[in-house]
């Protein structure tokens, strides 16, 4: 596997291979790589004839210092699991690099009301700092396609509209999430959970899936009060939001119709360690590798 550090030496190799009409495949990641990261380079390989990962632990998207000190930096491992894969280029750039003195802001894109729930409602700024990086990486590698997990589905949706208004030719494709054995939705701050927190984070999983099943049964908002509650019966845990959202709006449901992607979206703070997790109750053909792939914006 390659490994570039500046932006120039990546475009020069990518723009020789792309001469030579090879499928670019992008996957930007923050690092501390587990197989769900995996997972999408597996994906981006079966649509591509070159893969280029990213890490890049962006600081524009945290609003909490601390977090972004604490999280976890392990390249060494990360290199050695994207060659086992067969990954062909790994993007590994500095701040500066990918965030020049003098350089562009941002691009000019109105996130609305995607962007004010959930996540962005508990992360302030969140959502900007993903806009920026995400467009200023596919600025760098200018790929055909990018992978994301549906694991940050409040992300992808809000990426699938930025590349929707700016026109972009990239497409977007989204692949499922991979869970630990017990239901944990696999997630670099997992290895920061204390050992009583990570038995007892189970729970999120499994109030995402027993709250599925009270679907038809209850009204929505009893289903959500329902969730809440139960994820507060873990000691140390604390649910931030627990929403029953239209997957294209991200707006709250009251009610569904059977054409409606119904998606049930969390977070809960385990002590210091927030995870998030979310099921797609309702239409979820638009994943790569269920039923093909495809734009949702
Ligand atoms: P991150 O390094 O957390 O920024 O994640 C990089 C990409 O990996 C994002 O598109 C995530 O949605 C995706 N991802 C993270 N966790 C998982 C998982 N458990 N399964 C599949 N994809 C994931």
């Amino acid at each position: 596997m390659l490994v570039f550090r500046k932006v120039t030496d990546l475009q020069l190799f990518l723009q020789r291979q792309m001469a030579k009409g090879r499928q670019v495949g992008f996957i930007p990641t923050m690092g501390a790589l587990h197989q769900g990261h995996l997972s999408l380079i597996r994906q981006a390989q079966t649509q591509s004839e070159l893969t280029v990962c990213s890490i890049f632990v962006n600081p524009t998207q945290f609003n909490d210092p601390d977090d972004l000190k604490k999280y976890p930096r392990p390249v060494e491992q990360d290199i050695q699991l994207l060659t086992d894969v067969g990954c062909n280029l790994l993007f590994l750039p500095s701040v500066k690099e990918v965030y020049p003195k003098g350089g562009q802001p941002g691009p000019k894109v109105k996130l609305g009301k995607l962007a004010k729930v959930m996540e962005g409602k508990f992360r302030t700024g969140h959502f900007e700092g993903v806009v920026q990086v995400v467009h200023r990486l596919l600025e760098i590698v200018r790929p055909h396609r990018i992978f994301m997990g549906q694991k940050d589905f409040q992300q992808f949706r809000i990426i699938g509209s930025m590349l929707e208004q700016l026109k972009s030719s990239v497409q977007l494709v989204v692949c499922p999430i991979l869970r630990e054995e017990d239901g944990l939705a696999m997630s670099s701050r997992n290895r920061r959970l204390t050992p009583e927190h990570r038995k007892r984070a189970t729970i999120v999983s499994q109030t995402l899936r027993k709250a599925s099943e009270l679907l038809g049964h209850k009204p929505l908002p009893e289903i959500q009060q329902w969730a809440l509650q139960e994820l507060a019966t873990a000691k140390g845990f604390r649910p931030e939001y627990f929403e029953i959202v239209d997957g294209y709006s991200l707006q709250s449901l009251e009610s569904f119709h059977k054409k409606d992607l119904v998606v049930a979206c969390t977070a809960v703070w385990a002590g210091d360690i927030r995870l998030i997790d979310n099921m797609i109750w309702q239409n979820e053909d638009f994943l790569y590798p269920k039923k093909g792939s495809q734009n949702i914006s």
